[in-house]
């Protein structure tokens, strides 16, 4: 059976030799995260060089989601490195504090001072070290810790219920935008977005750029969650960034979260990646917890197009193995799906032909119980809208645009592939298709299949046929 969730992977210092990254790749690894907070220009342009070239060497498509760090807050650096702080004990965070020691630190975000009131409550390091905002005073904020502990250099800074007030792209994000151009990103990953403007502005720079990579929202602040279907409209996808998320919203909030998440994502056509934390153990160990193999499987159940990997395969020491259980535990979740069509795919509502086609198709081949759909594609629209609906038949999503085909990579049951389909009369092109299905073992001689074609043939946006097909019926 093959997999319909995509595994997305962090790249890092554990995966960026080649022998590791072709054992990913032949794994399963489908899209590679670059993660922007870390490394230079020069180090993703070469990673993704490299990705791509075993991939092709693999005959396999892997696309490159470019992250942006966004402005994560961040204190500055103590004296000694790190410091302990006691509960009960009184802190300051001082915008004007260049060395930090037991009594104060430092603020990468100047601002913040203007931001937090008496009452508020920090945390710091993923939540490690709760503080207790006390006054402020001029750029001083003066707190009281409530969850001492230790406390080193750099670590990020939330807000309890979010609010703050940093815009959601930096001048590094600005530059970074240029490199993920450069280096082709397939995805862009916007961090800490508030609104839908956020990613408006993130896409008129990515295309000013020449890029053409579909725009990811990272829904980790509070103010995101509220904001959510028009963050949507104005995004490709989001990914519910749980690490940022929990801290913003409270740990047990995110489940509920996700769910609602994903399901209103799908029914607006738009992708998902559900991330952070889902195999952690395995950065040491080479086998997840109960606890991970039920947080990847429920993702699976949730409906999500693809689960992230971190620091799992960017620093860990099993990064292949993190892939390979990854992806095994997501095809035993998919099996326990019963496919069916959703009340709310029978009562939706659209204008357009293309979209008509692909749901008239998806209808028919859930009923008809065709063996698989072949889609001719060359925007990629008309497999995503039928992936948002759980038919339980897998969609080959044929094209001659190599773009085109990598940013299909994340689209849940789409199994992209290249290939020349343009030139040919129709007889022609449904005899390549089914060469091509046939030789790669995904039909055989007798399967239904069903057809989405657009003529005439080679122009973005024209699906207007749906054929069904028994294959090997067309030469006789
Ligand atoms: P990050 O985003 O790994 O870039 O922080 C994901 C998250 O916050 O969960
Ligand atoms: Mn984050």
């Amino acid at each position: 059976m093959q997999r319909r969730t995509k595994i997305v992977a962090t790249l890092g210092p554990s995966s960026t030799d080649e022998e590791t990254l072709e054992k990913m790749v032949a794994a399963g690894m489908d899209v590679v995260r670059m993660n922007f907070s870390h490394g230079t220009a020069t180090d993703h342009i070469d990673r993704a060089r490299r990705v791509r070239k075993i991939a092709d060497r693999q005959g396999k498509s892997v696309g490159i989601m470019a992250d942006l760090q966004g402005p994560k807050i961040r204190i500055g650096k103590f004296e000694a490195g790190k410091v302990k702080l006691d509960k009960g004990n009184p802190f300051i965070l001082d915008a004007d504090c260049s060395l930090g020691n037991e009594q104060e630190v430092g603020l990468d975000y100047k601002d913040l001072p203007k931001d937090v009131s008496s009452g508020d409550v920090l945390l710091l390091d993923d939540g490690r070290i709760v503080l207790d905002v006390i006054s402020i005073e001029g750029p001083r904020i003066h707190c009281r810790v409530r969850h001492g502990g230790i406390l080193s250099n750099n670590k990020g800074i939330n807000r309890l219920g979010g609010g703050l007030s940093a815009p959601a792209l930096t001048a590094k994000d600005m530059e970074d935008i240029v490199t993920a151009a450069e280096l082709q990103a397939d995805y862009l990953a916007v961090s800490f977005p508030r609104t839908g403007d956020d990613i408006k502005l993130a896409r008129e720079l990515l295309r000013k750029a020449g890029g053409h990579g579909l725009l990811i929202a990272k829904i980790e602040r509070a103010e995101a969650t509220t904001s959510l279907e028009e963050i949507l409209d104005a995004s490709d996808g989001i990914m519910v960034a749980r690490g940022d998320l929990g801290v913003e919203v409270g740990d047990a909030a995110v489940p509920a979260l996700q769910k609602k998440m994903i399901k209103l994502a799908r029914e607006k056509n738009k992708l998902t990646i559900t991330a952070t934390q889902m195999m952690e153990s395995m950065i040491e160990n080479p086998i997840p917890t109960r606890a991970e193999v039920s947080d990847v499987a429920n993702a699976v159940l949730d409906g999500t197009d693809g689960v992230m990997l971190s620091a799992e395969t960017a620093s860990g020491k099993y990064p292949v193995e993190t892939i390979e259980a990854m992806s095994r535990i997501c095809i035993e979740a998919e099996k326990s799906i019963e496919a069916a069509l959703e009340r709310w795919f029978l009562n939706r509502e659209f204008k357009r032909i293309d979209q008509s086609i692909a749901m008239a198709t998806i209808f028919t081949a859930f009923h008809l119980k065709v063996k698989a759909i072949a889609s001719l594609t060359e925007s990629g629209s008309t497999p995503l809208w039928m992936s948002r609906i759980n038919s339980g038949v897998p969609i080959y999503a044929l094209t001659n645009i190599e773009e085109t085909r990598r940013k299909m990579t994340l689209y849940r049951g789409v199994y992209p592939m290249l290939g020349e389909f343009t030139g040919f009369d129709r007889d022609k092109l449904l005899e390549k298709v089914e060469d091509l299905l046939l030789q790669s073992g995904m039909v055989e001689v007798g399967d239904f299949i069903a057809l989405t074609i657009g003529e005439p043939i080679g122009q973005p946006g024209g699906t207007n046929t749906m054929k069904i097909v028994k294959v090997g019926d067309n030469r006789k």
